[in-house]
């Protein structure tokens, strides 16, 4: 079991502590400073504190009032789909780029209808999607543009931290992401009126008169999941680096295994490195990336397909989905293997990951077909 990133040691169970004997558990002081400072953290003027990126997710989408369709990538977690199908809007998906596994913004132009209301765009393992592209086109369409941020808290796009770009950008803090509040989120807007109603919409709709403006859940940060939180900015730049040097060693090591590449990280773009995936062509590695999957299992390493299968090939989705092809999202994500990445990783565990995973190409290398 991997430890979450940037928790606290032991002194915080007096902080626990304060805040049980406190009586207020919810609707306090510490949400409201956490939503300061995360917002001074990401140089944007409103931060909406909310249970979790699908509350997020979810309750942005409600606010914003939209009929229609929403343009969006498969190749992501499933939970950005749900947020669109929750709201009755019908999710239409857009191919990714090559290069970034971010949603490509000519791949939306390609979808847009006279139906189009929204685009949700991902910053794939933290690694900024085309914003200036996408802005644009949702400018020109005059529709709004959310970013699900689930990876990027960090994240830079030529200096400016992630939170700011398109309409509103919704961030995760559950315990896989940089920044871990045990669950929670946050929605980061320059739009004073859509903080407004997102206060409400996470308050059950109600802005405190009792008669609800919007269909509302009950989707608020608690105060101890918000002191969790605020503990744990204190070292979110110093566990992005370390993860950035991770990845820079990982790459360093596997870029001499033949029929392995990675994501690009664009001049100008910053990642968190939520994730770090290598991309297996079969012919030149010798082996299926399922069959890689399960000899890395085999040595206890623990490896993910992040993300697969696509959204659009999922049982809820496979009727939903407009049939037109995704080849890139498909090639992807039958390519991608996530290898472990946190923090505190020792340079020895990534070096035993890249031992374990070259044996397995040399291995696959002399077999002569490749192995399934
Ligand atoms: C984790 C994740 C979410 C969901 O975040 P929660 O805070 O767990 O609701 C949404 N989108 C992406 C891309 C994610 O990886």
């Amino acid at each position: 079991m991997v430890s979450p990133e940037g928790l606290p040691d032991a002194s915080f169970a007096d902080e626990i502590h304060r805040i049980v004997s406190s009586g207020q558990l919810t609707n306090g002081r510490r949400v409201r400073e956490f939503e300061e400072a995360a917002a001074a953290y990401l140089g944007v003027p409103h931060g909406v504190a909310v249970s979790s990126c699908t509350a997020g997710l979810l309750l942005t989408l409600r606010v914003l009032g939209l009929r229609g369709e929403v343009i969006l990538p498969s190749f992501t977690f499933h939970v950005t789909a749900h947020s669109v199908v929750w709201n009755g809007l019908r999710p239409v998906f857009a191919d990714c780029e090559p290069d970034t596994f971010c949603v490509s913004a000519e791949a939306v132009r390609t979808q847009l209808s006279p139906r189009t209301a929204a685009v949700v765009a991902v910053h794939m393992y933290g690694h900024p999607a085309d914003i200036p592209a996408l802005e644009a086109l949702a400018a020109e369409r005059g529709i709004p543009l959310l970013f699900d941020a689930a990876h990027a808290f960090g994240s830079r796009f030529n200096g400016t931290r992630i939170g700011g770009f398109g309409t509103a950008e919704v961030f995760s803090f559950s315990p896989t992401k940089l920044l871990v509040a045990g669950e929670g989120g946050l929605v980061a807007t320059r739009d004073a009126e859509l903080a407004r109603r997102l206060r409400a919409a996470r308050n059950y709709g109600d802005p405190g008169t009792y008669d609800p403006e919007v269909l509302g859940l009950n989707a608020r940060m608690s105060e101890l999941h918000a002191a969790l939180a605020q503990r744990g900015l204190e070292s979110i730049e110093e566990r992005i680096q370390q993860r950035n040097q991770i990845r820079a060693r990982y790459e360093r090591r596997l870029r001499e295994v033949p029929g392995l590449s990675f994501q690009t990280i664009r001049p100008g773009c910053l990642s968190t490195c939520k994730d770090f995936s290598v991309l297996l062509d079969e012919t030149q590695f010798g082996a299926s990336r399922d069959w890689l999957f399960e000899a890395l299992q085999r040595e206890n390493i623990d490896v993910r397909r992040y993300f697969w299968p696509p959204v659009h090939r999922q049982k809820l989705y496979r009727e939903v989905w407009d049939g037109r092809p995704l080849p890139v999202t498909e090639s992807v994500s039958d390519g991608v293997l996530s290898l472990p990445i946190y923090s505190s990783l020792s340079d020895t565990a990534v070096e035993k990951v890249c031992d374990a995973l070259a044996r397995a190409q040399e291995f696959a290398g002399r077999n002569g077909h490749t192995l399934r």
